[in-house]
This record gives C-alpha cells, sequence and structure tokens, in this order.
C-alpha cells in the first residue's frame, strides 16, 4: 500500500504530493487526513506531512517508508481535507499554511498538549459502600474515611485524598485491592466557559411582527435541502441578534449545528454570556484570547460532536463541526474577517465553500453589507432578508452636522465643538451617558518644524511619528512598528526650537473632555489602553454599570455594543477615513459613521448624534447621519461599475518587498516583464489590466521596502494558475520576496 503526502513546511516550489509506502506496521493506522513524519530530500530528515490519499500503486519506484503516524485526535477529517485544498487553490497558499489554519496552534507538535486527570473513584453502588460503612466489616479508619470522603464529593486525586485526616497510600492501595476503589486516568477539556452549566435555558423568543417576517423567510431556506445563501439586512437596532439565535434553535432542532461568527470586538463577555446561558455546554466559543490547550480541547470537543454551536472569530470558520446546518456571519461587513496574512482567505468565501459542500444556509447579517454582498443580494444570488424597523419603536437618532472649519473661525480651537460640549453638558444633566469616537489614537498625530518644514518620521517606517503623553510617558511613537523615541527640543533637521505639534487623537480629547467638564467621567479606550483583551472587556462592564459617563474611543467603541444609557453620540472628526485614496474609502467611512450613529437611543430615549467634520456637505456624511444605506448603495455600485471596480471585476495585489531599494527597483522592472512576457505567451488568452509598480502607500515598513503592481482581471482557475506561476517562479529568489493578494481589503 501506498500513501501520497503534501509535507507541511514545504517551499511554495515543492507543494505537491509525494508517494511514500506504508510499511506493514503501520497499515490501518494511515488514513486520509493522517499526520505522519517522512524521510525527506537526500539527507532523509525527518518531516511531518499529511496523507491525503491511499493508492495501491506507485509510479515512483523508490518509494521511502513513512517513518511515523502522529496523534489522531488532530488528524483532518474529509471535509478538513478538502478545505485545506480549496484553501490551497484559492488563496494560493501552501497545503501545508492551510493545514496549520485549520488545525489549532499546538496540535501539530510532537505531544500535543493534553490534560489527563488521575482520579479515584468508588467502584461499587453507592448503596454498597454506605452498608459496608455503616456495617462492622471494614475496621481501617483511614479506608472508611477514603470511602466517606468519596460517597460525597464522587471523585478525587491522590493529593487530594491524602490530605484527609490520617488517610495514607496503603489505605488507598488496600481498597483497590479489595475491588471497592478503581482509578482512573481521563483526558479533561478546559474549557473557560464551562461554569455557564451544561443544560441551557432554551426559553422562548418573541420576536416582533416584522423580526417574525425576516425570520420566517430565513426558516424557509434552513429547510431546503441545497445550498443557499441570505442577508439580513436589518438596520442599527432592529434586533437582528434575535432573529439569529432562533434561526439558531430552529437548526438545532433539525439535528445540526451551527458556526456563528463574529467580530473579535463583538465578542464581549455580554455576547457569550447570552449565548451560553441559552446553550450550556454545547456552545464552544474560540478567540484569539485561549489559550493553546483551551483551544486544542475546544477543537476535540468539536470533532467528537459535542457541540451544536461554535461562536468565534474569523478562525472559527474552520471548526470541524460534523452536521453544519447554518454559517451565520456577523457584521459581514468587518473587515476583520478577511486574513491579512498567509493564507489570505476571506471567511465569507470559506463559509461559502463549507455550505455548498454541506447544504447549509450562510446568513449573513449587516446594517451597512459590504457592496459585493449586497449586489449579489440585489442580483439573486443571495436571498435579500430586510428588516428596516427598530426594535421597540425605538427611534432612529437626529444627526446634526458640526462644520468644524466655522469652529475655528470662532476661536474654538479645541477638537471639541460648542454643540458638542453643549451635547455633553445635557447629557449630564440628565444622568445619560455618551459614546464619543474618534478613529486616531495618541495626542498629537504629526510633529513638523515651522522653518525647514521637516516632518518627524520613523527611523524605520515612512510614516510619521505620533506624540503620545500622559500616563504612558511622554513619547513620539510609530503606529506600524512599534518605534519609540523621546519628543525632541529643537529640529533635528534644522536646530531650529520652533516645532509644531499637529492634529489631534483621543489622549488630546480626553484632556480637553477633563478641562471643560470636570466633573464628568471619561473612560478611554484605545489600543494604549486596552491593551489585553480582558481590559478591553473590563472596560465596557464598567461602562455599562455607569463608571464613566462618556466612553470614548477608537473603533473599538462603534461595534455591536448595545448600552441602554447611552443617549449621545460624538463623532469627533469624520473626515479621518474619508481621503484615503482607497476604493472602499467612501464604503469604510460610511459603515463605521452609520454603525456609531446607531449607537444612539436604543431604549425607547431619544438619541442624538453629533458629527463633527471639514466637509460638511461630503455625501457620504450626509447620508451616513439618514442612515440611508440603500442610497448610499446606488452612487456607489454606479462608481464601481463605471470606474470597473469588485464586484464588477476581481482585483489581485502583488506586493514586492526586499531589504536592498535599488534590488527591488530591479526586481520590479523584471517582474513587470515577467507579467508581460507570460500575458503574450502562454497565456495570452487571459485579458488583464496591468498597473504598476508603484511604491505601497506606505513605501518602508521596517526597515523593509515595498513595490506594488495592482491587476484587474476575472478570477478563475487558469488565471489562478498564471499568479501560482508567477509565485513559484519568485519563491526561489533570495533578496526580494513577492506575496499576492486576490482581492485585497484596501488597495
Ligand atoms: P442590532 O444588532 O440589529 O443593532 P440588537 O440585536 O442589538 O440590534 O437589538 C437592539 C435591542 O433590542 C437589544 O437591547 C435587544 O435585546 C432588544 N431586542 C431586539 N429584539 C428583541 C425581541 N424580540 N425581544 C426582546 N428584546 C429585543
Ligand atoms: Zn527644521
Ligand atoms: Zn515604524
Amino acid at each position: 500500500m501506498f500513501v501520497k503526502v503534501y509535507i507541511l513546511d514545504a517551499p511554495y516550489a515543492i507543494d505537491r504530493p509525494f508517494d511514500y509506502l506504508c510499511p506493514s506496521a503501520l497499515s490501518g493506522q494511515i488514513h486520509s487526513g493522517s499526520l505522519v513524519t517522512v524521510p525527506f530530500g537526500m539527507q532523509n530528515r525527518l518531516r511531518r506531512a499529511v496523507a491525503v490519499e491511499l493508492c495501491e500503486q506507485s509510479e515512483n519506484t523508490k518509494v521511502k517508508p513513512v517513518h511515523a503516524v502522529l496523534d489522531d485526535r488532530f488528524s483532518l477529517s474529509e471535509e478538513m481535507l478538502g478545505l485545506c485544498l480549496f484553501l490551497k487553490e484559492y488563496t494560493l497558499c501552501t497545503f501545508g499554511e492551510a493545514v496549520k489554519t485549520v488545525l489549532p496552534p499546538g496540535a501539530l507538535s510532537e505531544a500535543p498538549n493534553i490534560r489527563i486527570r488521575k482520579l479515584y473513584r468508588l467502584a461499587k453502588p453507592r448503596e454498597e459502600i454506605a452498608a459496608l460503612l455503616a456495617g462492622k466489616s471494614l475496621r481501617s479508619e483511614g479506608q472508611k474515611t477514603v470511602l466517606r470522603f468519596l460517597l460525597d464529593i464522587e471523585e478525587a486525586d491522590s493529593i487530594l485524598l491524602r490530605e484527609q485526616p490520617g488517610v495514607t497510600l496503603s489505605h488507598i492501595g488496600a481498597l483497590i485491592e479489595k475491588g471497592l476503589l478503581v482509578f482512573v486516568e481521563e483526558e479533561e477539556y478546559r474549557n473557560p466557559y464551562a461554569r455557564f452549566g451544561t443544560q441551557g435555558d432554551r426559553s422562548p423568543i418573541c420576536l416582533s411582527e416584522a423580526q417574525s417576517r425576516a425570520y420566517g423567510e430565513i426558516e424557509r431556506l434552513l429547510l431546503l435541502d441545497e445550498p443557499k445563501a441570505a442577508l439580513l439586512y436589518g438596520i442599527t437596532g432592529s434586533g437582528k441578534t434575535q432573529v439569529i439565535m432562533k434561526a439558531i434553535d430552529r437548526t438545532m432542532e433539525e439535528g445540526k449545528s451551527v458556526i456563528m461568527l463574529v467580530p473579535e470586538i463583538a465578542l464581549t463577555p455580554q455576547t457569550v454570556h447570552i449565548f451560553c446561558t441559552r446553550y450550556g455546554g454545547r456552545v464552544a466559543v474560540i478567540h484569539s484570547s485561549l489559550s493553546q490547550g483551551e483551544r486544542l480541547d475546544a477543537f476535540r470537543r468539536i470533532r467528537g460532536g459535542e457541540v451544536d454551536l461554535v461562536i468565534g472569530t474569523r478562525s472559527a470558520i474552520f471548526a470541524p463541526l460534523p452536521n453544519l446546518g447554518m454559517i451565520v456571519i456577523d457584521e459581514e461587513h468587518e473587515h476583520t474577517y478577511k486574513s491579512e496574512s498567509d493564507p489570505k482567505y476571506h471567511a465569507r468565501d470559506v463559509a461559502a465553500y463549507r455550505c455548498g459542500k454541506t447544504n447549509a444556509l450562510m446568513l449573513l447579517a449587516s446594517a451597512t453589507p459590504s457592496i459585493e454582498s449586497f449586489y449579489k443580494a440585489k442580483n439573486g444570488k443571495y436571498t435579500l432578508v430586510p428588516l428596516r424597523e427598530r426594535y421597540g419603536g425605538a427611534k432612529l437618532p437626529t444627526a446634526v452636522i458640526v462644520d468644524m472649519r466655522e469652529e475655528l473661525r470662532l476661536g474654538n480651537t479645541s477638537p471639541i465643538s460648542e454643540r458638542l460640549l453643549g451635547a455633553l453638558k445635557t447629557v449630564y444633566d440628565r444622568e445619560q451617558q455618551a459614546i464619543l469616537f474618534l478613529n486616531r489614537r495618541g495626542y498629537h498625530s504629526q510633529i513638523s518644524c515651522k522653518k525647514c518644514g521637516e516632518v518627524l518620521t520613523c527611523p524605520r517606517c515612512s510614516v510619521s511619528l505620533t506624540h503620545h503623553a500622559g500616563r504612558g510617558g511622554n513619547k513620539l511613537l510609530c503606529h506600524l512598528c512599534g518605534h519609540t523615541e523621546p519628543p525632541p527640543k529643537v529640529c533635528p533637521s534644522c536646530g531650529s526650537d520652533e516645532l509644531s505639534f499637529l492634529g489631534y487623537g483621543t489622549q488630546r480629547v480626553e484632556g480637553d473632555l477633563s478641562r471643560f467638564l470636570p466633573d464628568m467621567p471619561v473612560m478611554r479606550m484605545d489600543a494604549d489602553t486596552t491593551g489585553q483583551k480582558l481590559a478591553y472587556d473590563r472596560m465596557l462592564e464598567d461602562f455599562r454599570a455607569g463608571k464613566a459617563d462618556i466612553l470614548l474611543g477608537t473603533q473599538m467603541v462603534t461595534k455591536g455594543h448595545d448600552f441602554p444609557r447611552v443617549t449621545l453620540v460624538g463623532v469627533v472628526l469624520a473626515d479621518t477615513s474619508l481621503y484615503v485614496s482607497d476604493f472602499r474609502a467612501s464604503e469604510r467611512t460610511f459603515s463605521l459613521l452609520t454603525q456609531v450613529i446607531g449607537r444612539a437611543g436604543r431604549a425607547g430615549e431619544e438619541g442624538i448624534a453629533v458629527i463633527q467634520t471639514y466637509s460638511p456637505s461630503h455625501e457620504i456624511i450626509r447620508l451616513a447621519c439618514k442612515q440611508d444605506y440603500d442610497r448610499f448603495y446606488e452612487g456607489e455600485i454606479a462608481l464601481r461599475r463605471e470606474l470597473s471596480y469588485p464586484p464588477f471585476c476581481d482585483m489581485v495585489q502583488l506586493t514586492l518587498t526586499g531589504e536592498n531599494e535599488a534590488v527591488l527597483l530591479g526586481s520590479g522592472k523584471a517582474l513587470t516583464d515577467s507579467i508581460g512576457k507570460m500575458l503574450s505567451g502562454t497565456y495570452s488568452d487571459l485579458p488583464m489590466t496591468v498597473f504598476g509598480p508603484f511604491e505601497a502607500q506606505v513605501y518602508k515598513l521596517n526597515e523593509k521596502y515595498r513595490l506594488r503592481m495592482v491587476i484587474k482581471c476575472r478570477l478563475h482557475a487558469r488565471v489562478r494558475s498564471f499568479f501560482r506561476d508567477l509565485l513559484s517562479e519568485y519563491a526561489q529568489k533570495r533578496d526580494v520576496s513577492l506575496s499576492i493578494d486576490l482581492n485585497p481589503l484596501s488597495i
């Protein structure tokens, strides 16, 4: 018997199956999906590999034997193997990279971190033991203590038993000999959510009329025995979660399982709590702050069919749930669903693939769907399920646009306008709460010299340094590579001491707020204050509990949170992402503003949103204020069609990276030539429009220079093979590396 294997750490150029012999000693242990070690190359160094196919024959005459089979608990199921091949094909990654993405971290180590509990339990029924204790036949006090103790707590390890007064190891040994006690070794699951109990509380969900209609449509789709997809397009506050929850209930009633993806910052203890209390021990929660052991154990529970619902961030899309009935992607427009490192997959595409294979329903949900998804919904590829009313008659907040140029003219140089200040005071008087959003951390965003114009930039990257003040120390920080330096007293270029500090971030706003409104406690939430997920969670809980009146922060404050006492939302500067040279800039700004404005006035109280901007008449800002997604979509899709952007074509981004600028520029030319040759030769049938090479927006990052090319085309198998050929060619190069991103999020 022979087996075809992929080597896990194979470089791109040799990422293909190799034949090996199954030695008779291992026969029966190797199946497709097994993790094995094999001798590889001239030196026969042992490499980890994945078996993909068993076969009777091999064309190779000198096949080597498989060396060993690794832990079968983490072998790949047929479906997961399929997923890996899909990832390899559609993101151009290697098979090994796909495997490492599909399996939890640590699964591929020599000895995966599995916890074994060693326990003693009673070997006879409780009544029998009780009778024995009541009788006279057992005389040893130590032995009696052990039995009494175990009657009480069912099981205990040897340490705990020997802590009981008068108990020694020999008592335990004697009880085992008498057949009254057994020693068991059990694998234990580390589950930080076990405290929610196993039962779950499935109280019925009462939907509003509008919600019922939406649910009805989803239920109809769920029960169809074919692949299908729906877009639940519900405005902010419409109660999408309730509808989704009912759909989850329904899927489980059918005996099927569900994956629900949420963005990392929406996976708050509050969300987890709601789902864990509802579905009890049948839930697994997966996110980046689980320990390696916890992730391994979640994987094993899922694989073993002990879980019906997986809630998690992007990588949870690979959860090996048997019998999948539905995949939900909440806030489907979120950029975190696209992986920025290899394999550069989008969770939505993986979901579509899995639903296609299993006849499950892909349910996307958002108040501001991505243009691509809404386009598919309009064209019938997805079923559009609209939910156009806020739950409980809550009104959309009134939005006020404040022209910051006018503020300047009136002599107000603070980032807080008179209007916003007034609104904050009202919130204070009414004992309500406010959220302020500014997409920039730090104090000042730029330092420049008034004399020579020099802007202080990072020595490792081509971006300006941000000034951070306050508790973290007074320093200049690069937000890309983390480089820090003390703020200079004089210009490093001309020596002048006239430096100007420009632009403001969250720290500056925090400072101004505490000066203008000393009685209103402010909580600042950004990457500097939340460092770890726990800090972030705690701050949200504290704000909910009323420990601050104002929650000020970056994007973290905009998403999915539902704070009933928040009646004011302020956008400190709406323009930050508007003028970025990226075809998705409008989409991102619109969605960010709509989501943050939607945070206000969700529980009967009327909400107000104050939007500060230097471009008060900008269409995107006006539409976001009205929460008018439909109009926004019409404008945007027309533009995309005219300029031929996705969804009307696919975009491919090629990035050349190198430390030596001159060599890199040379490679840029060579790459252009290679592409030209291929397109006029072997691949002359492929219509492609090639742009570049040009410098990446951040040209220098962490001491490396980056050139970009962009290609517009329609992706299909042959186009992918074109890019694979390019990658193979560059995989051999030493001083530059090429990476290819199919449909990147930003260009
Ligand atoms: P969305 O995610 O669509 O912005 P949410 O799911 O946060 O909206 O719902 C807004 C608020 O309305 C939440 O506090 C939620 O608990 C409440 N709500 C929505 N639908 C219902 C329902 N059917 N029954 C009870 N409360 C609901
Ligand atoms: Zn200067
Ligand atoms: Zn830097």
